[in-house]
Order: C-alpha cells, then sequence, then structure tokens
C-alpha cells in the first residue's frame, strides 16, 4: 500500500492586503502654492505663472526683516560690534525674499533665508 502525499491544495491567496504591505511613498506637504515655482526661494525675480491669475508674469520681489537679519544683529551686538547692528537691515542680502504677482499682486511665495 503506497501513501501518495498529496501537496497542500492550492488556493491562490495571497496574503493579505498585498499591495497595501509595500512602503508607500513618502511625499512630503509643503505649504506652496499650487503652481508655485520649485525656485520661488531665490531672492531676485523669477518667470512663472500665476496661481491665481494664471498669467505668465515675472514675480515682484520685496525684501522684508527676517529671522537671518535679527540674528546677525544680535551677533553683532553679542561680539560688541554694535556700530555696526544696523548693517543687516540695509542689507537684503541678510532678508527674507518676498515674490508678489505684479498683475493681482497675490503673494506666490517667501524666500526665507533660514
Ligand atoms: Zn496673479
Amino acid at each position: 500500500m503506497t501513501s501518495v502525499s498529496v501537496p497542500p491544495p492550492y488556493t491562490g491567496e495571497k496574503p493579505m492586503n498585498y499591495q497595501q504591505v509595500l512602503p508607500q511613498p513618502v511625499y512630503v506637504t509643503q505649504p506652496v502654492y499650487v503652481g508655485a515655482p520649485l525656485g520661488i526661494l531665490a531672492s531676485h525675480p523669477m518667470q512663472c505663472t500665476c496661481p491665481h491669475c494664471r498669467l505668465q508674469i515675472v514675480t515682484r520681489t520685496e525684501s522684508k526683516i527676517g529671522l537671518l537679519t535679527w540674528l546677525l544683529c544680535c551677533g553683532l551686538l553679542f561680539f560688541g560690534l554694535w556700530p555696526c547692528a544696523f548693517i543687516p537691515f540695509c542689507v537684503d542680502e541678510c532678508k527674507d525674499t518676498v515674490h508678489y504677482c505684479p498683475n493681482c499682486s497675490a503673494v506666490l511665495g517667501v524666500g526665507k533665508k533660514l
């Protein structure tokens, strides 16, 4: 009498939630406006499509006092260079850059130095 080993029946089942087990790509969502150019952090005017008025525009930039400005000011004060402490407030490179749409004046992005 021969016993035939029978393999377990193949049910065709995949592991539970096979697709969901795979690691999903992580998309870091940043609070940028839809359609804002990726290089909006630049401190010079950028060409882009305004997400508000849908026009091809070159952004209008304004320099605003930011965190770096205050840190440089405090740093100069800390090292006893108080006569120079106002300089960061006069140098655009030390300030944040705000990009506006010249057509609808919407803020398209802020290029922060820090
Ligand atoms: Zn606009």
